[in-house]
């Protein structure tokens, strides 16, 4: 169907689906879910950080049967049981990921593609910053979960729910992690605290995710005051305000 193009260039590519259906839903805050899934994709596995799916989720309003993919972390991989999870910010704004999150219940069934692109930490590595909005949550999770102990982690994450502190984190020993409070362009405020919780530094690395402009806003000072160049931060918009995802 020339309508679903998006399937198609994932056919085109050889790119597989694999079915995964819903058994598990976990509410954090009423605003960020975790639904849990069993699916054949779990049992093989190759997991690292930030490790994302592409979720095949309905699209109701472009007709019957219609799809569309948006981008989600895996968290909590079982290879045994067959399972892992995915946390949903339930977004306000209606978007076709989002509604199918909060109605979602035990028993549905979506397919998932797989397109993976690891990301390598410099050996050397001794303090890793991580920042973003909430979407970045469950990818900040990942790498406080496999980072090795010795590493200082700097959270910085830029999300002022005033139940943000029910939000799934892990603490390290090694580990600072600030919430902070947006103050204008998305990005601003975060950036700011970047510069004041991090000296720049030989071992720094930095990855950053989250709304397009807050992730421009940080790439200005990872690059200019923590002074990166580009094989010492990684950073990815998820997603961007005002529009829908492809
Ligand atoms: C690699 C990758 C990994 C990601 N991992 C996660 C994850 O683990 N958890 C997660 O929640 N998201 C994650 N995202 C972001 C998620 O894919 C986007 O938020 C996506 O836009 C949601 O799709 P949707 O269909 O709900 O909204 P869309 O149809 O894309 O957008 C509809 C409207 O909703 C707005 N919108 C979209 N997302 C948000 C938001 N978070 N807050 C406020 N408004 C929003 C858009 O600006 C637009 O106006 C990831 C994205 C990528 C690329």
């Amino acid at each position: 169907m020339a309508a679903n193009w998006q399937r198609g260039v994932m056919r085109l590519m050889r790119i597989a689906n694999h079915p995964v259906e819903v058994v598990g839903i976990r509410d954090f805050t009423p605003w960020y879910r975790r639904i849990e899934f069993r699916s054949p994709l779990a049992e093989a596995l190759d997991v690292f950080p930030t490790l994302w799916l592409r979720l095949w989720v309905p699209h109701p309003a472009k007709g019957e049967g219609f799809v569309v993919q948006r981008g989600y972390t895996f968290v909590r991989v079982d290879a045994e049981t067959r399972t892992f999870s995915l946390d949903f910010v339930l977004h306000d704004v209606a978007g076709p990921a989002g509604d199918w999150a909060r109605a979602a219940a035990p028993g549905d069934r979506l397919e998932a593609a797989l397109t993976p692109a690891r990301i390598e930490i410099p050996d050397g590595t001794t303090t890793l910053v991580l920042a973003g909005d909430s979407t970045a949550l469950p990818a900040i999770n990942t790498w406080l979960e496999t980072v090795p102990a010795e590493v200082q982690t700097h959270v910085l994450l830029e999300e002022e729910h005033d139940d943000r502190v029910e939000l799934p984190h892990i603490e390290r020993e090694r580990g600072t992690w600030e919430w902070v409070a947006r103050e204008g362009d998305r990005g601003t405020a975060l950036s700011r605290a970047i510069r004041d919780a991090v000296s720049p530094g030989d071992g720094v690395y930095a990855w950053a995710a989250g709304e397009k402009t807050l992730v421009k806003n940080v790439r200005v000072a990872v690059r200019e005051h923590l002074g990166l160049d580009r094989s010492r931060h990684f950073t990815q918009f998820y997603w961007i305000e005002g529009k829908a995802t492809g």
